[in-house]
């Protein structure tokens, strides 16, 4: 092709010269532009590691890059990238100006590509936009993370929340830590037993974890264990999200029991009322029927208002009244006959010393829950997410908040002495 053409492309990419583009290829009918782009014989190649001027060794076999589009055509750059030979470091490839080490896409076309990622709702989408497969989205994902989480700073992070989730149709399980005051997911593992909670611990680094105040969690025996052995200093806070998700699953079993029983005697009343009871506040065209409801002396209304009144544990001023209000709190739903409610009362007992801990460190997980849409969609993208990493790194990806934006290669800063 005219020789002005390749001039013209190399200007188009900001190469610099040595560099220049031989070659500019259109294929009309895959709609693709290939730019070959070459280093001349003889011309010094600077060792990726030392930055020393060194001679050119040979050439590795050509390789291809995806750019940004133009026009309606996919853009290609394709280089035989030298290798040099360094007195110091032996035979090295060389680094290239338009793409990180190891990428199959430019620096322009991966930071465009982790901005249609970002902006869209499922990863077939964004895939169908960049006119990619899946598994290069992922690959693109999975680059991006790395980058960001080496970046990444946890300078000042002083209380964590720890929680698991479903994955995989509730087969399996995810274990998650995560930044209560600057909220982001900072690590994702599999599994949710003791070692594996260990790991979402030992992922930060080491000095950091020390500075760690504070840790929100469920009263599993898991997620206490590990923070004793990984982080023995850390104040355990089992938060009232959880301890208001216990209370509301004995309510609803005692509802459902006492459903059962009336039903049996045709009466009906606590049909379909179920999410009557879940939540401190019931819809205003609720509130005659639940009124009713309330008056009619059920254990289903007992059970919600123990439930009810342990909101106010929250509220008290200081560990001692908060210790004071449990001990009587506790005793009323003893008296009670509500089993349910009392296998809770007796767990938070058990565990009343890490419940006392909110008022030194008044953390939830909740805020951990705010992140569980956000994850619902990426686990309802669930494409390839077999292998556990995939899943992992696009949580990461999306709700990580990490710095994604792709860097190009800096050049080499000293010259030959
Ligand atoms: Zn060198």
């Amino acid at each position: 092709m005219d020789e002005s053409v390749n001039e013209h492309y190399r200007q188009l990419l900001k190469l610099e010269a040595p560099w220049r583009v031989t070659s500019v290829e259109k294929d009309l009918v895959e709609e693709t532009v290939t730019i070959k782009v070459g280093w001349p014989e003889r011309t010094a190649v600077a060792c990726p590691q030392c930055g020393r001027a060194c001679s050119l060794y040979d050439r590795m076999p050509e390789r291809t890059w995806r750019h940004l589009s133009v026009m309606q055509y996919l853009l290609e750059l394709r280089c035989a990238v030298p290798r040099c030979e360094c007195p110091e470091h032996g035979v090295k490839t060389m680094r290239v100006p338009w793409a990180e080490p190891g990428s199959r896409f430019t620096v322009q076309f991966e930071a465009f590509a982790v901005a249609v990622i970002t902006a869209c709702r499922s990863l077939t989408q964004a895939a169908d936009l960049l006119r990619l497969h899946w598994d290069s989205v992922q690959r693109l994902i999975d680059r991006a993370v790395e980058r960001g989480l080496a970046r990444r700073s946890t300078q000042g992070l002083k209380r964590v929340g720890l929680d698991e989730k479903s994955f995989l149709r509730g087969q399996r399980y995810i274990s998650l830590m995560t930044d209560l005051k600057d909220p982001r997911v900072l690590e994702v593992v599999e599994g949710r037993d003791t070692l594996q909670a260990v790991a979402l611990w030992t992922a930060l680094p080491e000095d950091q974890r020390s500075k760690v105040e504070a840790a929100a969690m469920d009263m599993g025996a898991n997620f206490v264990a590990a923070t004793r052995l990984a982080a023995p200093k850390v104040a355990i806070v089992h938060d009232r999200f959880h301890v208001a998700k216990h209370l509301n699953d004995a309510v609803d079993q005692t509802r459902r029991q006492e459903a059962a029983r009336l039903a049996e005697k045709g009466d009906e009343s606590l049909k379909k009322t179920r999410y009557l009871w879940l939540h401190g506040t019931v819809p205003e065209q609720h509130q005659a029927t639940f009124t009713e409801l309330l008056e009619m002396n059920l254990k289903t209304s007992r059970a919600w208002l123990y439930k009810e009144q342990m909101v106010e544990f929250w509220t008290q001023p200081d560990a001692a009244r908060g210790e004071h209000f449990f001990t009587q709190w506790y005793r009323t739903v003893m008296r009670s006959r509500l089993p349910k409610v009392k296998a809770v009362a007796r767990t938070l007992k058990a565990h009343l010393v890490n419940l006392l801990t909110y008022f030194q460190h008044p953390i939830s997980n909740a805020l951990t829950e705010g992140f569980n849409s956000k994850i619902q969609a990426i686990k309802a993208d669930a494409r390839g997410f077999r292998r556990f990493q995939n899943y992992r790194a696009r949580i990461l990806f999306f709700c990580g908040k990490l710095d994604l934006a792709p860097q190009l290669p800096s050049a080499p800063t000293h010259s030959v002495p």
